[in-house]
């Protein structure tokens, strides 16, 4: 009996004892489901950024089952997003004794393509019988830097591919199309567009030029043809026409007026140039000698660099008539005497140049001038006083209006042309001024205008009939 009831004493104890382990096993339980702390990332657990963008932190969430945690976290790591690479991000909490982590993986990679650019256009034009010529590329990696020299090419018939990869394996290809010349050639036509001829009279080439992209100076290749009728009024062209090697064809017309003529029979034509000589005088003598035609130059005191100009003006059989030595209005029309004076200076120095004592002159401005007024009734006393010392003075009847330096070549053209109808005694005025390539340009149409519609061209003499303006002042 004792001994039963010793054992159920021992087994009580025993079973004391495993009560209370029972029951701290269950508090522990309580305490870590209740203070363990959990972290959740926000955002992916592997995160891909670009090279040298920003890596921007998601971030994670912390709490056990009573409070939020996150301001606790402590991230281990770093993210250098200007190198490639994987990068292990650690996240951390601790809380009550116990602690929690997890990890997250950045990866640096590189997934941009290089670029290939070419130094030239990127189309290649391929002239005939010439070899296709690389014109150059280069190719840059945002990583690897001039990776030119990696560049592969192929080369077909049509195109040239340009290929690179860079060393994260990124590909960029790029084709130059290699084309079959398209270009046509230029043509230019010397002269005017525009041509104007009386009934009767001869058209003049004035001659044209062609280029090619390809061949060059195509000149000797233009065709020529016109459907002209001069013996009846009408528009007409005339056609260029070339074509380069590859078979590109270019043409273009320059239109011709047939007019019925308004010209008084056996009109001359004075050309006179004003103002000179310049650098520009010297072409004008040279076209004046080739279309063997005599003019009039009406000279000043300009530089003496240009004196010899005033011999050979005289020396190819042109008039050199006295237009002032200063060409300063306010002083040349200052009184009787300084006209006088200043004339006076021109004179001799043509005579002394040329050895031609000139009687002819043209008053600046012309003796209908308004500048003069200041100095009230000097043109009507000069114009007198001029005729009573044996000069003869010349105006003009067809202007230019070369003095006007937005009048193109074709407007001094038209404006003479346009003036060529009403008198027989046509005086031009124009000018040698320096630099006046405008007036430069237009005389030779000028000129074969005059030819082809039956003018006769002169020089003006002392007996040429005089072309006075009325006297304004
Ligand atoms: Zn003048």
């Amino acid at each position: 009996m004792k001994k039963i009831l010793n054992n159920i004493y021992k087994n009580k104890i025993f079973l004391a004892f495993i009560c209370s382990m029972l029951v701290m096993v269950i508090l522990l339980c309580v305490y870590y489901f209740i203070f363990r702390p959990k972290i959740t990332l926000v955002g992916e657990d592997i995160i891909y950024i670009t090279i040298n963008d920003q890596y921007l932190e998601p971030g994670v969430k912390a709490h056990n089952l009573i409070k939020d945690l996150t301001n606790k976290v402590k991230k281990i790591g770093e993210v250098n997003p200007n190198k490639l690479g994987t990068y292990l991000l650690t996240y951390k909490v601790s809380s009550n004794l116990l602690n929690t982590k997890v990890r997250r993986t950045v990866k640096v990679i590189d997934n941009i393509k290089p670029e290939i650019k070419f130094k030239e256009d990127i189309d290649f034009i391929v002239c005939p019988n010439k070899e296709y010529e690389e014109l150059g590329y280069e190719a840059i990696d945002n990583v690897d830097g001039d990776i030119t020299n990696k560049v592969n090419i192929i080369k077909e018939e049509d195109k040239v591919i340009y290929t690179v990869k860079d060393n994260s394996n990124n590909e960029t290809s790029v084709i130059r199309n290699l084309i079959k010349d398209n270009q046509k050639p230029t043509i230019t036509l010397k002269g005017n567009k525009t041509v104007s001829l009386a009934i009767g009279g001869k058209y003049y080439e004035s001659g044209y030029t062609a280029s090619d992209n390809c061949d060059g100076d195509i000149t000797k290749d233009v065709k020529v043809t016109n459907n002209i009728n001069n013996k009846k009024t009408g528009t007409y062209y005339v056609t260029y026409s070339v074509s380069d090697s590859s078979g590109n064809t270019t043409e273009i017309t320059r239109t011709v007026k047939i007019i019925s003529p308004l010209i008084p029979k056996g009109s001359t034509i004075y050309l006179t140039f004003d103002d000179g000589p310049s650098n520009i005088t010297p072409k004008i003598l040279d076209i004046l000698k080739e279309e063997n035609v005599k003019a009039t130059f009406f000279v000043i005191n300009t530089s003496s660099t240009y004196n010899y100009l005033l011999k050979r003006i005289v020396d190819e059989g042109h008039t050199i008539g006295l237009h002032g030595y200063t060409h300063n209005y306010s002083k040349t029309y200052a009184s009787v005497n300084a006209y006088f004076n200043d004339l006076e200076l021109i004179r001799n120095k043509v005579l002394n140049l040329t050895g031609v004592d000139s009687k002819i002159i043209r008053f600046p401005g012309g003796s209908s001038n308004n500048v003069s007024k200041f100095n009230p009734g000097i043109m009507t006393t000069l114009a007198k006083e001029v005729t009573n010392r044996g000069y003869h003075y010349f105006d003009w009847n067809v202007g230019s209006s070369d003095t006007v330096s937005s009048c193109s070549s074709s407007c001094i053209y038209n404006n003479v042309v346009k003036g060529l109808t009403s008198y027989h005694t046509l005086v031009v005025l124009m000018h040698d001024f320096s630099g006046n390539t405008r007036t430069l340009n237009a005389l030779r149409d000028i000129i074969r205008y005059g030819k082809n519609n039956g003018y006769k061209f002169d020089r003006i003499t002392m007996d040429t009939p005089q072309i006075k303006h009325k006297i304004n002042n």
